[in-house]
């Protein structure tokens, strides 16, 4: 039995490798699932690179990331949304069939306008997702991130955000990382089950202290997040999907990528 069958790492968490080496290591370490990060791409024929990781037999899981929309002026709006079908059209050039979005926040920007421009920019760019069969996942970020990446911070917001567009191609990303606080959390769980729209489930831990708001997450099972209860409640919800190691860390990224991809596989089995 392959262990590793459900396990997927994003190309940022062992950032160092390039998408060519990352797609060869992942392979080696008997890994089943990838989700690449679109800084990965630049400079790269987006097909080609699909084509590479499906000979490899490496499923590609989503891409990362779009989002951004608030803004404060129109103009800035327009751009937003445009990067947002152009990350619509490179998951499709890569075959992946989901992009998922880390939604934005202007700072000094009421929240409840920013998530109306949040709702406004996914609707503008459904019928472009719907001809290619992409998928959009809101990923709600944790509340220390409200002032300038996202103004969707609990799962009980992206509900709303779904239940707002009601769309197949809507749906939501969990993060441990950004949820794992909220008391709400099983209810709304079981309520992007019902509604079918839990696309995506990430993992990594939360650190104490944590010495970066950004590049200091933690392996599984070096913090305090109860990884092994969330990913029930995801599962019990009806989840089928990956389990996927997005870790943004510094302490991790100085390190041999060797050892931390061997270590993801043992972190993933005992403490996930
Ligand atoms: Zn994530």
């Amino acid at each position: 039995m392959n262990n590793f069958k459900k396990l997927c790492v994003h190309t940022i968490t062992t950032k160092p490798w390039s998408i060519e080496v990352a797609m060869d290591k992942y392979v080696e370490a008997g890994i089943s699932g990838i989700t690449v990060w679109r800084q990965w791409l630049e400079g790269h024929d987006i097909s080609k690179v699909g084509d590479q990781l499906r000979e490899r037999n490496l499923e590609i899981v989503s891409t990362c990331r779009g989002g951004f929309f608030p803004a404060k002026t129109q103009p800035e709006i327009d751009t937003a949304i445009e990067d947002n079908k152009l990350a619509v059209r490179e998951a499709a050039e890569l075959g992946a069939p989901m992009v998922v979005l880390v939604c934005g926040a202007v700072p000094g920007q009421p929240l409840p306008d920013s998530r109306k421009q949040i709702a406004d920019g996914i609707a503008a760019c459904l019928p472009l997702a719907e001809e290619l069969n992409v998928k959009l996942a809101i990923e709600p970020l944790h509340p220390m991130y409200a002032d300038d990446r996202s103004a969707i911070n609990t799962m009980a917001q992206a509900n709303d955000v779904c239940d707002h567009l009601d769309h197949p191609l809507v749906g939501i990303a969990a993060d441990v990382y950004h949820i794992w606080w909220d008391p709400d959390l099983e209810t709304q769980i079981k309520l992007t089950g019902e509604k079918d729209r839990l696309f995506a489930f990430h993992i990594c831990d939360w650190m104490t202290p944590t010495t970066d708001l950004l590049n200091d997450r933690g392996l599984m099972g070096e913090g305090c997040i109860d990884i092994p209860s969330i990913r029930k409640m995801v599962e019990a919800s009806g989840f089928k999907g990956f389990n996927e190691v997005e870790i943004f860390s510094n302490r991790w990224w100085e390190r041999d990528q060797d050892e931390f991809l061997a270590a993801i596989k043992t972190a993933y089995l005992n403490n996930s």
